[in-house]
């Protein structure tokens, strides 16, 4: 038999306190529509975040298989999307969905699981839903990203459940594949259940890390066992994504089996896990006075993280707290990238390299409470058109289009601005400028965590400076208003409890 596969997708990771993402944030980053998706997947720089690269590869190696390519939509982390936008596209996933109707054996969707409209919190169950209402009970299998914030109508619309395993993501294109051979073990015939646990913990999102720490624990835990289980088909710990605040935010476990009681016994023996390390789920920042200090002082390279202007988590991207402060102490021999400036990178662009003028940084940012404007004298070192392909982590092998691109010689910082909107999680982004990041004394990137995986080359673990400045993707969580969070919750209300 041939298998015939509905293929679908909608990727965003949504903060609740950043502007309304339209229709332009996802045709500027990937829109893919019918056969485009499956192009696009088998391309050498897919535009496509890889899962499903992934999934179509492995299907591919797995013999003759029919896709039936609707609508693969992803946009960079932003505010809630545009109801109306949202709702055009369900149009076109329910029309596409409705002429597979028969005609597919199986479906899978690439959720991201963080996303959020203006009058939804729960696309992807939405989205979910809609699957099983027009194809009714069909294999069906989506893949997460670990800051998916799970709601019950999620577990419950899937047949299995898989999320990344690691952050900074590099597992992406492995959960796609991943998804490709568990679908293939539901078209043969298995029957797979899931058991499911939330907690009241909501984790800053600078405790995450799945290299070391309680996160890191838990998700091994569930591998080393899976392992050893043959009834276990997936183990998904997912931490969430608290600047999203819904009514199901709280760290969860998904566990996919071939029996109830098994997915049941491994969900809850993983969330009392995570229970007994919630002391661990803190953020610990470096205050900008220190970060200063530790720029003009230390021996060794120092990578600073502007954790809390991250675009990646729906952070702006033009904060310049940290660029302030490191001009005005001195600081020498520094990287910083990158900032969101679509005028002033424009206005470079066209003054060309060698000129110098006086940059006006964030000259119309309106009442935007984090984006305060800064002026420096400046040199462009160098231009480009922002088309570049990542080479390390969570981007490698992705085509991304910064548009107009610049490098300005601010003191002794050179400062990449660019006209749209990325998280610096890769090296490529300076080096296509001709910047040298191996003879940097210090490289201050707008990122969380994704910098990780792109610049490990560069920096080990205890190089990295976590820095605590205001912005709308700060760690410490009393800093917002939160509408949707349950309540208690930890480490924001030290009387939550479980169960
Ligand atoms: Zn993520």
């Amino acid at each position: 038999m041939t298998p015939r596969i509905a293929l679908l997708g909608f990727s965003i990771e949504c903060n609740r306190f950043a502007p309304v993402a339209t229709r332009p944030d996802f045709t500027g980053r990937c829109w893919l529509e019918g056969e485009a998706i499956l192009t696009d997947a088998r391309s050498a720089a897919p535009r496509a975040l890889a899962e499903m690269p992934g999934f179509v590869a492995d299907m591919d190696a797995a013999g003759p298989w029919q896709p039936a390519p609707i609508l693969l939509a992803m946009a960079e982390p932003n505010g809630p999307v545009d109801a109306a936008v949202f709702a055009a596209m369900m149009a076109t996933w329910r029309a596409g969905l409705e002429s597979a109707k028969g005609q597919v054996d199986g479906v899978y969707a690439v959720m991201h699981g963080a996303g959020l409209t203006t009058d939804d919190h729960d696309p992807e169950g939405t989205i979910q839903a809609m699957v099983r209402e027009v194809l009714g009970d069909i294999p069906f299998v989506a893949s997460y990203d670990l800051h998916a914030n799970v709601s019950d109508r999620m577990v419950q619309t899937v047949d299995a459940f898989i999320g990344y395993r690691t952050n900074p993501h590099l597992d992406m294109r492995e959960r796609g594949a991943e998804s490709a051979q568990v679908l293939r073990r539901l078209l043969a015939g298995e029957r797979f259940h899931r058991g499911h646990r939330r907690l009241p913990i909501v984790s800053p999102q600078t405790a995450l890390l799945t290299a070391q720490g309680p996160y890191a624990e838990v998700i091994d835990l569930g591998q080393d066992i899976a392992a050893q289980d043959p009834r276990i088909v997936n183990v998904s710990v997912m931490a969430g994504f608290s600047y999203a605040d819904t009514p199901f935010n709280g760290f969860s476990v998904i566990v996919t089996a071939t029996e109830q009681d098994a997915a049941e016994a491994l969900a809850q023996r993983l969330a009392e896990e995570a229970w007994a390390r919630r002391s661990r789920f803190v953020a610990n920042l470096t205050s900008l006075d220190d970060a200063v200090r530790r720029a003009k002082d230390s021996a060794i390279p120092l990578a600073f993280a502007d954790v809390a202007d991250n675009p990646g988590g729906g952070g702006s991207g033009n904060t310049v707290w940290i660029l302030e402060a490191f001009h005005k102490a001195g600081v020498d021999n520094a990287l910083l990238g990158m900032l969101l400036d679509a005028p002033l990178a424009i206005e470079a662009h066209a003054l060309g390299v060698g000129a110098r003028f006086t940059a006006r940084f964030n000259r119309d940012t309106g009442d935007d409470p984090f984006s305060r404007p800064f002026e420096a004298e400046a040199t462009v070192r160098a231009v480009s058109d922002g088309n570049v392909t990542g080479r390390r982590g969570i981007y490698r092998g992705t085509a991304m289009t910064l548009g107009r691109t610049v490098c300005l010689q601010v003191g002794g910082i050179a400062v990449v601005v660019t006209e749209g909107r990325a998280q610096c999680a890769d090296p490529v982004f300076f080096e296509h400028l001709g910047l040298d990041i191996g003879a940097a004394r210090a490289v201050v990137v707008k990122s969380r965590g994704h910098f990780r995986g792109g610049f490990d080359e560069f920096f080990a673990h205890d190089q990295v400076v976590e820095v605590d400045c205001p912005g709308l993707t700060s760690p410490i969580l009393t800093r917002f208003d939160w509408q949707n969070l349950p309540r208690p919750v930890l480490p924001i209300d030290a009387e939550a409890r479980w169960p």
